[in-house]
């Protein structure tokens, strides 16, 4: 803990013994209450409304089960959630993830962080996230639509286009997206925005897909023009993860002019010193679903290596670590220091453990926190319903150059939060604090009830 403020103390051992053995979560809460010292003092206001108790604490957590049968007709049960975790400035907003290590305390984590990156978007959303403990690894078309089914079913009664709209994460993609809204359509008898990530058919946002990589890019890029006056050209970049971020950040960081040079999957990474043909990885990854090793049967010259941490011994000038929580620790970040990374940007929710954020801040590496720097999916998202609401649908061109809008505005604003409050540069002290005003504001304006 290194908080100046006894009041801060108190209020994070609370969080402690309310929420113990919540690693995750207790992680994401310490990494905030750090950014307060300078907030407690200038806004004696928020504290005496307990805004930071209030928020330190979700909303509602909404836990079910989950029964649905597999392929062999076996009934089949897992665990699913919904944590509502802060509805000051917009309906709930946030998504769902499918994966063997969602728990409560991943998703309280994750519901966290999104209260903040929601509200940097500057679009009037609120935070929350929900899954299951569910793999989708393996599973067949038909398992995986009666699992999505399954899950709609409960979730349906809490979910609706202005009260909690979720989305997809780690494991959700259009084709789950798709299932869900399906299934709440038919409970309901309704068609409206009440998910997002939809098909395009289905009333989507055309660069939703892209939103996350492309924003995460645009953010770099305005990040390494306002205080290196420098850009992605003849950069060489390294991006953690195959998944929607990774691929799209890969597409944008190479239209910009970087070479791309390794990507991985849980199960190891590929190296590729000419740049990583984006055409191959698409095929492997959205058509087949298949494991990045493949990359390294079909294209000459390219290496594969097994265990994915290893990636981050691969020399670059631009880190992106776009797979999962606490994927990069202290000693990986060490080893990109050394190799000389002058920028590194999340675009997973937390993926730096810590003690790695902590050396690239004592090196003076460029470093913004995935909150900042990922929000570019959640804000096509916020987009996506606006379109739905008006029964209309932009070009993608459109949707794009909103997203690099709304991409250079949070780098600016938390830049602009982090100067005003003492740390100028400290991206992570700049998106926790300008993340947290708007949200502390309404709900100090909505008062509390008795
Ligand atoms: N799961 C994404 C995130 O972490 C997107 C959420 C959304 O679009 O609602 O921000």
């Amino acid at each position: 803990m290194s908080f100046q403020s006894q009041y801060l103390r108190s209020v994070y051992q609370t969080v402690c013994q309310r929420n113990a053995g919540e690693s995750e979560f207790l992680q994401a809460v310490e990494e905030v209450l750090e950014s307060f010292d300078p907030v407690v003092e200038k806004r004696p206001d928020l504290v005496e409304a307990g805004i930071i108790e209030r928020l330190v604490e979700p909303e509602r957590l909404i836990q079910f089960r989950v029964s649905w049968v597999d392929d062999k007709g076996k009934v089949r049960v897992n665990r699913g959630w919904r944590i509502q975790y802060n509805s000051a400035i917009g309906p709930y907003k946030g998504g769902i993830r499918l994966h063997p290590s969602v728990n409560v305390s991943v998703l309280k984590f994750l519901g966290f962080e999104q209260t903040f990156k929601n509200s940097l978007t500057g679009l009037p959303m609120g935070g929350a996230k929900g899954g299951a403990d569910f793999d989708p690894k393996g599973k067949s078309e038909g398992e995986i639509m009666r699992f999505c089914q399954s899950f709609t079913t409960e979730l349906s009664k809490h979910i609706g286009a202005d009260t909690d709209v979720p989305a997809g994460d780690i494991g959700v993609g259009a084709r789950e997206i798709g299932y869900m809204f399906g299934q709440y359509k038919r409970l309901n008898n309704e068609f409206t925005g009440v998910l997002t990530g939809k098909s395009l058919q289905s009333g989507g946002s055309l660069a939703r897909k892209e939103a996350t990589g492309y924003g995460l890019c645009y953010f770099v890029q305005e990040m390494l023009s306002y205080i290196k006056k420098d850009s992605f050209e003849g950069k060489t970049v390294v991006i953690s993860g195959s998944g929607n971020v990774a691929i799209y950040a890969n597409e944008k960081a190479t239209q910009l002019g970087a070479k791309v040079v390794a990507m991985s999957d849980s199960n190891g990474y590929i190296y590729d010193e000419k740049g990583i043909d984006l055409a191959v990885i698409k095929q492997i990854k959205e058509v087949e679903r298949g494991r990045i090793k493949e990359y390294a049967k079909r294209v000459p010259g390219s290496v594969y290596t097994e265990g994915c941490g290893g990636i981050w011994s691969v020399k670059c000038d631009i880190a992106l670590p776009c797979a999962t929580q606490n994927e990069l620790n202290g000693e990986q970040a060490q080893q990109l220091v050394n190799n000389g990374v002058a920028v590194v940007a999340e675009g997973a929710n937390m993926p730096s453990t810590p003690d790695a954020v902590e050396i690239f801040q004592a090196n003076n590496i460029l470093f913004s926190p995935g909150k900042a720097s990922n929000a570019g999916g959640v804000s096509v998202s916020g987009l996506e319903m606006c379109q739905n609401s008006m029964r209309y649908s932009w070009s993608f061109e459109d949707v794009d150059a909103k997203l690099k809008n709304i991409m250079i505005n949070i780098f600016h604003n938390a830049y602009r939060a982090a100067e005003e409050y003492g740390h100028k540069g400290n991206l992570v002290m700049g998106a926790n604090i300008a993340g947290f005003l708007k949200v502390a504001e309404a709900m100090k304006w909505q008062g509390v009830a008795y």
